[in-house]
């Protein structure tokens, strides 16, 4: 077996959250290599080009708040601009060479006696350092609904994470399968196109207007030249996301209401005819799923050749989409917009700390203190990790957060200032005890299924806060919480 590449931080994935970490390590002079099993950076904007595919967070927050861009062509930018965004920072911040591009990382293993990680690639290459840090995202592995027959269809089928240029939509019978985030912006993107496009529902979100423009020419010239134009843009975005939360942390309450409202109405002035309003009415409170921004899909839905289908799907034949009433409904292509595989977190790599693998702590559902570090496995820092997730306001904030929170001991440990830094397993159980119990009273578990909880009601994904709460917890390291040695 060839010898380990010696490092000081290993990052595994290449998305928004491992280029973070990278441009901080870079910034900090360590020595680093980042692990990513595509052939470009991006992660979940490499992955997700179909189209329509775009933010749903303005895209002046939805960026580095180190590397704003003045000339974000749209208030919600799309995909092919996303991803250039984060290919510039890349570039920008000269983090090329310690890429290692379509390395697929298999496992992870804690030495003792070193102080050491070594990581392993599916292709037997090894890395060895102190600190790791993962970023493999919560939204990476796609995940298509097991349904009987599903191998037996004679048409495309493609998920909207998968997309490829060549799928068959022009002149077809579509099936879109799924009703969230992806599906409501694929559908009116290829509803014009598609000789019939039918959306399987099972239930129906709340959808609230984009309200979503081109950027003015001359408002990008003045971002260009006064930043602090662009930056107080920004923070007000940033303050009216804000000021949704209380529809997640109060369900019922007063903000609430009016999002309801706001919901209702712009379902009433899109649609028309009652039947169709009444099936894209949700019947559980705003905020349990996603909810979601559109200013295009229930103009869609109302399309000649656009049917709404709310009857289960039974199974998946040669010729299309079985009911359960017997009906079928014949289509050449299937697009699952059925989301990701999003409890598993850093799964399937294998990690293996000092007293057992990740697997066996994570047995019971994923946890990690402050989202960041998970006790039983030293030197280990994820990014956008358990419990970081949000309803209403920029990944990208919070992740920033967690790299402040985290940078003063990823830096001890790969300087060799510190051997070892773990967090106690009594502050990691007493943060998620106090966290689950708040969660609970959150919209999110307020009666309805969602991608945010697991079969048993724990909530591994969200954070029950604001980010501005989650700003002040993560303003320091707090080395009370932690066994250094
Ligand atoms: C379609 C979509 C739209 C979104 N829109 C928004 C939005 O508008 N606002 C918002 O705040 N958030 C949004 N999010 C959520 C979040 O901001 C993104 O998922 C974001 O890209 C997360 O960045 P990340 O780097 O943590 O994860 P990812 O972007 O998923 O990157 C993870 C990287 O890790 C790599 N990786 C995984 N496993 C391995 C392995 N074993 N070995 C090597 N590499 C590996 C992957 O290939 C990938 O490149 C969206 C998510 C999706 C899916």
């Amino acid at each position: 077996m060839a010898a380990a590449l010696e490092t000081q931080a290993i990052i595994i994935g290449a998305g928004m959250s491992g280029l973070l970490a990278a441009i901080r390590m870079k910034q900090a002079g360590v020595d680093f290599a980042v692990l990513e099993k595509s052939l470009e950076v991006g992660g979940t904007w490499l992955d997700n080009c179909y189209p329509g595919s775009g933010c749903d967070v303005p895209s002046h927050l939805y960026s580095y708040s180190f590397a704003g861009n003045p000339h974000w062509s749209r208030l919600f930018a799309r995909q092919p601009e996303i991803l250039d965004y984060f290919r510039d920072q890349a570039n920008r911040f000269q983090l090329r060479p310690h890429l290692c591009l379509g390395v697929e990382v298999a496992s992870a293993d804690w030495d003792e006696a070193s102080a050491r990680w070594t990581v392993t690639s599916t292709d037997g290459n090894r890395w060895r350092a102190p600190a790791l840090i993962v970023a493999t995202g919560q939204l990476n592995r796609p995940r298509t609904p097991d349904l009987p027959g599903r191998e037996s269809f004679a048409g495309a089928q493609i998920h909207t994470a998968r997309w490829h240029a060549d799928t068959s939509i022009a002149g077809k019978r579509v099936g879109v399968i799924g009703t969230g985030a992806s599906a409501i912006q694929i559908v009116p993107e290829i509803a014009g196109e598609a000789a019939h496009l039918t959306v399987f529902q099972r239930s129906p979100h709340w959808i609230i207007p984009r309200m979503d423009a081109p950027i003015p020419p001359a408002m990008k010239r003045l971002f260009a030249t006064i930043p602090l134009l662009r930056k107080a843009f920004r923070a007000l975005i940033w303050r009216r996301l804000e000021a949704t939360h209380p529809a997640i942390a109060a369900p019922g309450g007063a903000k609430a209401r009016e999002m309801e409202k706001m919901a209702l109405d712009y379902l009433a002035a899109t649609i028309p005819d009652p039947d169709l309003r009444q099936a894209l009415t949700p019947d559980f409170p705003i905020g349990c799923k996603r909810t979601l921004v559109s200013d295009d899909y229930y103009p869609a839905l109302v399309r000649d050749n656009v049917t709404l289908e709310t009857r289960a799907i039974e199974r998946i034949e040669p010729a299309g989409v079985r009911l359960t009433d017997g009906s079928l409904i014949e289509l050449d292509t299937i697009v699952w917009a059925t989301g990701f595989e999003t409890h598993g977190f850093v799964a399937p790599i294998a990690i293996n700390g000092p007293n057992g693998s990740l697997a066996q702590a994570w047995e019971n559902g994923a946890s990690a203190y402050r989202g960041t570090t998970i006790a039983g496995f030293p030197n280990l820092f994820l990014l956008y990790g358990p419990n970081t997730n949000l309803g209403h306001n920029s990944i990208i904030f919070m992740v920033e957060r967690q790299m402040e929170y985290a940078l003063p001991a990823i830096l001890k440990v790969a300087r060799g200032e510190a051997r070892r830094i773990v967090v106690k397993p009594d502050a990691h159980e007493a943060y998620n005890r106090t966290l689950q119990a708040r969660l609970a009273t959150t919209s999110w578990a307020a009666g309805c299924g969602s991608w945010y909880k697991t079969d048993d009601g724990v909530m591994p994904n969200n954070w029950a806060g604001n980010t501005a709460e989650f700003a002040r917890m993560m303003k320091r390291f707090d080395t009370e919480a932690y066994e250094i040695a």
